[in-house]
């Protein structure tokens, strides 16, 4: 016969204590999504801003197991029910974990909507979908019982051990990742072929769109031409490109073509596309050159058929992980890491929505402005990026050989504005600015002050990737095959600063501005056969490249600007308006 009061008595089992595990089992809940995401970036954990981080669903865990420990279960006024806070406790952080892991969360609402509906109503079969899983494991964990704690406690020691220590698949995460391809030698020597260099400076505006009525603008303006100018290049400052996307502008661009649809030559990848037609690349690896591609993981040239690739750096488009090296406090970073984190979450996401639909409700007609643009915590690291892949590069050019093609796609001066014009990451916070370019929907425009703002810090990147491309000159210039080269530099789009961008719906209200903020863009070359100097004829960067470097008319000359149809997608037709060219 049991002695009452051994611990395991009736009086335990009817108040329901879990013990330890009741201390635990909250918390390792709520750490779970945020260690995974700090190990998806290949963010140390270990270092004091991810501790910080830490803290933070550490001190919500306790919190929330210290009331249930204080009353494990209350009744509420009103109500016939006792309410047990532990399968309370429990599903909410089940829901809060969902919430933040995207994967698993977009996993169960598409498999929802499969089950209630056909797509439509997204913010109802989020909530449905919140509901079940708190349902479920409030019923799990009030099956349980006491032991919920310990079940809870073991399931996610695992998982987070799991997450810790398993290496993971290498291609859906955001670090910076080298192959050299074992290429059999050339049957020839080709030192007959001068050297490539191959540079696309994404979001870089073109010198005659650059505002120069603004604070910097026409001194920019003036600086960028005498560069390339003294440089030997030929620069065509008028220049522009027909599409404001990027993996429209360059796969036409690279296939010497104008394509009248969405999202030719490309297939979908991880994080952005993959160009699996590139004409460019094929006819210099049929002429014997060494390719050597440096590219973000949003737009991958190496996965393309019908070349061969020798060396292939991949740099993220954007990652957390920079910020390891930023020299500002480590609470800072703290605060940088969860407002990144929590970008993950629905309910951030519903907060915006509701404010949005709330100030364009107050305003009357007025669709919402971006007068309140989103804070730097949102901002895009990937300039910082596209720095490091600059870097080596820069150190690649110490060492060229004829025979040797460099095509390189670097992420400068795009959005986020980070870095200032000797490309250090601004350690005031306050300046770095985002361009939420994607979030421009239908009807949203970006306000005067808000467009000024940004390119005056746009306006200091496009120094900072000017500052590489000077060393880019002077490292080839130091080998001694500068003047024999073929230098191409040249951007995708405009800087995109624009109050509204061309999209289909916005085609009656675009002004010169929207346009040329959205579609002027630099294009300047350097080789042996091409005179340096200005031109200021309206060419669009696709017939500049098909002209200059393939030798060949482009297959539509017009000055037309695409419009980012409605209904998007890979093949949607574009709709286009003229580009009225520069004042
Ligand atoms: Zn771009």
């Amino acid at each position: 016969m049991a002695a009452p009061g051994n611990g395991l008595g009736p009086t335990a089992i009817e108040k329901g204590k879990g013990g330890w595990a009741d201390w635990l089992a909250p918390t390792l809940i709520l750490v779970t999504p945020f260690v995974n995401f700090l190990t998806f970036h290949n963010y140390g954990l270990f270092r004091p801003e991810s501790l910080l981080g830490v803290a933070i669903p550490v001190g919500l865990g306790m919190s929330a197991s210290l009331l249930m420990t204080l009353w494990p279960q209350i009744r509420l006024p009103f109500l016939p029910w006792v309410v047990l806070l532990r399968p309370l406790v429990i599903a909410s952080a089940m829901v809060i974990l969902v919430d933040f892991q995207t994967g698993l969360k977009t996993a169960l609402i598409g498999w929802m909507s499969g089950i209630f509906s056909d797509g439509e109503q997204y913010g109802a079969i989020t909530i449905l979908t919140f509901g079940i899983v708190f349902l479920l494991f409030a019923a799990i964990s009030y099956a349980l019982k006491r032991n919920a704690g310990i079940v809870f406690t073991t399931v996610f020691a695992v998982i987070l051990a799991a997450i810790i220590i398993l290496p993971r698949n290498i291609e859906a995460q955001r670090m910076i990742r080298e192959s050299d391809i074992a290429l059999p030698a050339p049957a020839t020597k080709r030192s007959d072929l001068p050297p490539v260099v191959h540079i696309i400076l994404d979001e870089q505006i073109g010198l005659e769109g650059i505002p120069d009525d603004l604070p910097g603008g026409a001194a920019l303006q003036t600086d960028l031409r005498d560069f390339y100018i003294d440089k030997g290049f030929r620069v065509y400052g008028a220049a522009f490109s027909h599409y404001h996307n990027t993996a429209d502008s360059i796969a036409n661009l690279l296939n010497a073509t104008v394509r009248h649809r969405r999202l030719q030559f490309v297939t979908p990848s991880v994080f952005g596309y993959t160009v699996t037609e590139n004409a460019w690349l094929d006819r210099l690896s049929a002429q014997g050159y060494r390719i050597h591609v440096y590219q973000t993981d949003y737009l991958d040239f190496c996965g393309g058929k019908g070349h061969r690739i020798a060396k292939c750096t991949t740099v993220p488009a954007t990652g957390i992980a920079v910020l390891e090296d930023l020299e500002i406090a480590a609470s800072e970073k703290a605060a940088l890491l969860i407002s990144k984190f929590s970008n993950h979450s629905s309910f951030r996401g519903f907060g915006m929505w509701l404010s949005s639909y709330l100030s364009g409700f107050r305003s009357g007609v007025e669709a919402p402005s971006m007068a309140e643009p989103d804070r730097h915590q949102q901002v895009s690291l990937g300039a910082a990026w596209a720095k490091i892949a600059a870097e080596r590069l820069i150190d690649e050019f110490g060492k060229v050989e004829p025979g040797t093609a460099y095509f390189a796609h670097l992420l400068l001066p795009h959005r986020g504005f980070i870095l200032d014009e000797n490309c250090r990451m601004k350690p005031d916070l306050e300046s770095w600015y985002n361009l939420p370019s994607l979030g421009l929907k239908s009807g949203q425009r970006l306000d005067e002050a808000s467009r000024q703002a940004r390119y005056i810090e746009y306006f200091k990147q496009v120094r900072c990737a000017h500052r590489v491309i000077g060393q880019v000159l002077e490292a080839l210039s130091r080998s001694g095959v500068l003047d024999e080269a073929i230098t191409i530099i040249h951007g995708d789009h405009g800087s995109r600063i624009a109050g509204l961008l061309p999209l289909q719906s916005h085609a009656s209200s675009l002004t010169r501005t929207n346009l040329t903020d959205s579609s002027s863009t630099l294009f300047a070359i350097r080789s042996p056969d091409i005179p340096a100097g200005y031109d200021s004829s309206v060419r669009s960067v696709q017939a500049l490249f098909a002209e200059l470097v393939y030798g060949r008319p482009i297959d539509d000359e017009r000055a037309v600007v695409f419009l980012t149809p409605r209904e998007d997608g890979p093949d949607a037709p574009f709709d286009e308006i003229p580009f009225p060219g520069f004042e």
